[in-house]
This record gives C-alpha cells, structure tokens and sequence, in this order.
C-alpha cells in the first residue's frame, strides 16, 4: 500500500467487516498480481492446484497451532456465514437424536440460533436473558444444565449486546457448540467440553465469505445420509472443504491474518492481553465518567471485543458519532435494537486506536457535560 493511502486509514470501529491488520492488507496488495512462486493470482488459481492446497493445508496447520486443536477434531471451511450454522449444527447433530439441546438465549445472536434449533428438533432454553436486556451472562450452576443434552449451545460473544463468556462453560459431558463468530482467536480455547465451535470471518478473522467449523471426530457420526449434500458436515470433512468450490479468496486472507497472529502478534496468550489491555482503557474510563458514559453490559460479563455503553440522550449519541467520525473514529453507533454506542475492538484493532478514542470520549464529555 502506498503511504498516502495507508495514511488515510481511520479508525475503523465497525462490528463486522471489521478492521484488518494493515500488514495482512500490505501484504495481500503486494502478492495479488502473483502469488510469489506460482505465476498467477490467488484469484485466478484453481482449488485444485496445488497452490491453493498449500494455504489450506497451512491455514489449518495455523489454525491447530495458535488454538491447540487436539488430533480428534477436524477443521472445514464453509460458505453461507454464521446464518448457516444456527441450521447446519441442529440438522446435523440434534435430528434424530433422544435428547434435547440446551440453548443459552443470552443476546441477539444466541436468540436467532434458538429460533432456527426450534425447525430441526427439541429445544431446551436453559437460560433467557431478554427480561434484563441480555446485559449478562449465566453461571452453569445458573442454568442448570443437562449433562445428557444432545449439546449445549452458546454464543460467546454477542456482538450487538456486548457480553461475553471469559471461559468454557462446564458442561458435565454434553458436547459444548460454540458460535465464536466475534471473538474467534481472540484468547486460547479450552477444548475439553467442546464438540463444535464455529466463526464466520468477518469479525475477527478476516473478510467475509469463509467459516470456519472445528468439529469433533465423534459427532460427525451423528449425521443422517439423506441430508442435503452441502449441508452435511461429512462431505466437508470427507472432502477436505473441496465438496464445493471453496472461498479461496476468503481462506488465503485468513491465512495471512494467522501468520499475523502467529508471527508479529506472538500467538493467542499474547493477543488476550494486549485484547484486556485495550478494553480496560475503555470501561476505566466509562466507571470513571461520574454516570456520563454508561456501559451496557453489567461490569462481570463484559466483552472484550464490543464496547456498549449509551450517553445521557440520543442526541447526545448521534452528535458523538457525528464528531468521532469527523476525527477519523469510523463506525461507532450501536446496534438499533440496544441504542447508543457500540465501539468494536477486535484483534486488528490497534491500541493507539482505542487509546484516540478515549481522548475523544473525555473530551466529549468536558464540551458536553
Ligand atoms: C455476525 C454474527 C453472526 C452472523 O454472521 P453471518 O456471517 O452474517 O451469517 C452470527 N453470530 C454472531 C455472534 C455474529 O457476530
């Protein structure tokens, strides 16, 4: 990328797309003519050639690195986006099965998952946060949890609400699923509970079109042979994410963001810390405004990777948007359905970003209190 155009970058606080690592960008510019040693794009090559089979074999090999994907769970990647999961997980692992599934309905995401479950089979909601606004999030102890549930189900980050799971939920032996779409390799992962995790990219990954599906090799067992082909996790897996042509663009983009991860970041402890770190600035300085900034999610279950908080009126919020946008802070309205602000600071998200946008946010508030 030139330096006038990389100068001309905001701050991108969008939810998704999201902000990419400007050297995954840099690097991608660089190498899309011709992909060094293999004579012709990425865009132009056949998933057959054996360039493409080398970034997928790599992006895999990235992907079983940085989270420590045990041997026993194979790794796919698919089109259709989260929307498609909320379907393909109860298609493929709740029909026909004796059991119910638990679903934790805590935000937006969880809820449209619910809604999709209820088509293919028995639904358990274990735990529903709507009464207060999905501004928390359940202990296990809290929702009672069926160890015989065909799985149990939950979103650990929900985008639009901002609260997130810090760790694995225990289980007592019902496979975990997972939708991670926005915080996917944003902390390590503890695989002992889980029997399913899924990411569309876009969030925190890499660009839209590609999902990543981490499945244990027990479940796939469990779906039926008169499945729609594509929609059949064991023609994905069979077919090593070649049953159809596969988003190759979308993949090789998330292989650079891997190597980001793996190489300039130093791997996923890293990255949680550096993700605590710049979130912290932001809920210091929301519990310090004196009730001026008010957080959303109740302080216990806050998200890392979503900022939610509301300003003392709507024209308050709207003039902020106005402002931040005019400073180069792109994309900070909330979601409609929860109001106010949203501030989403992913992975790419550098912490001189969100260190502007504390000065804006104190700023703000002298000019406006
Ligand atoms: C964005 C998002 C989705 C939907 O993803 P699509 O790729 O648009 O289908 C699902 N779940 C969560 C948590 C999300 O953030």
């Amino acid at each position: 990328m030139s330096t006038t155009a990389a100068a001309q970058r905001v701050f991108n606080f969008s939810p998704g797309p999201a902000v990419l690592p400007l050297a995954v960008l840099e690097q991608a510019q660089r190498d899309l003519v011709s992909l060094p040693g293999y004579g012709m794009s990425i865009l132009e090559m056949s998933h057959r050639a054996q360039g493409f089979l080398d970034i997928l074999a790599s992006t895999k090999q990235l992907l079983r690195e940085l989270l420590a994907i045990p041997a026993n769970y194979q790794i796919v990647f698919l089109q259709g986006g989260s929307r498609l999961q909320f379907s393909m997980v109860p298609i493929n692992l709740l029909r026909g099965q004796g059991e119910a599934a638990d679903y934790l309905s805590t935000g937006s995401w969880s809820k449209m998952a619910v809604d999709e479950a209820k088509r293919e089979g028995q639904v358990r909601i274990a735990y529903d946060g709507k009464a207060t606004n999905y501004d928390r999030l359940p202990t296990a102890a809290e929702a009672g949890l069926n160890p015989k549930a065909a799985y149990t189900y939950l979103c650990s980050n929900e985008t639009i609400q901002g609260v997130q799971f810090d760790k694995e939920i225990e289980t007592g032996g019902s496979p975990l699923v997972i939708d991670a779409s926005s915080d996917f390799l944003h902390r390590p992962l503890d695989f002992k509970n889980i029997g399913l995790v899924y990411a569309c990219a876009q969030k925190n990954a890499g660009p839209a079109g590609v999902t990543c599906v981490i499945i244990r090799d027990d479940l796939l067992e469990r779906s039926q042979d008169n499945l729609p082909g594509y929609l059949n996790y064991k023609n994905h897996v069979k077919e090593d994410s070649l049953y159809n042509t596969p988003p190759t663009f979308a993949i090789y983009l998330m292989n650079l963001v891997l190597r980001w991860l793996k190489d300039d970041v130093g791997g996923l402890a890293a990255m949680h810390k550096r993700n605590k770190d710049k979130a912290a600035l932001l809920y210091d300085l929301i519990d310090g405004s004196n009730g001026y900034f008010k957080g959303h999610a109740q302080p216990a279950n806050r998200s890392l990777m979503n900022v939610t908080f509301r300003l003392p009126s709507e024209a308050l919020e709207k003039k902020f948007c106005k402002d931040g946008e005019d400073r180069g802070l792109d994309g900070l309205k909330g979601h409609r359905s929860v109001g106010g602000i949203r501030a989403s600071i992913y992975n790419a998200m550098p912490v001189e970003g969100v260190k502007e946008l504390a000065s804006f946010m104190r700023e703000f508030q002298k000019s406006n209190g």
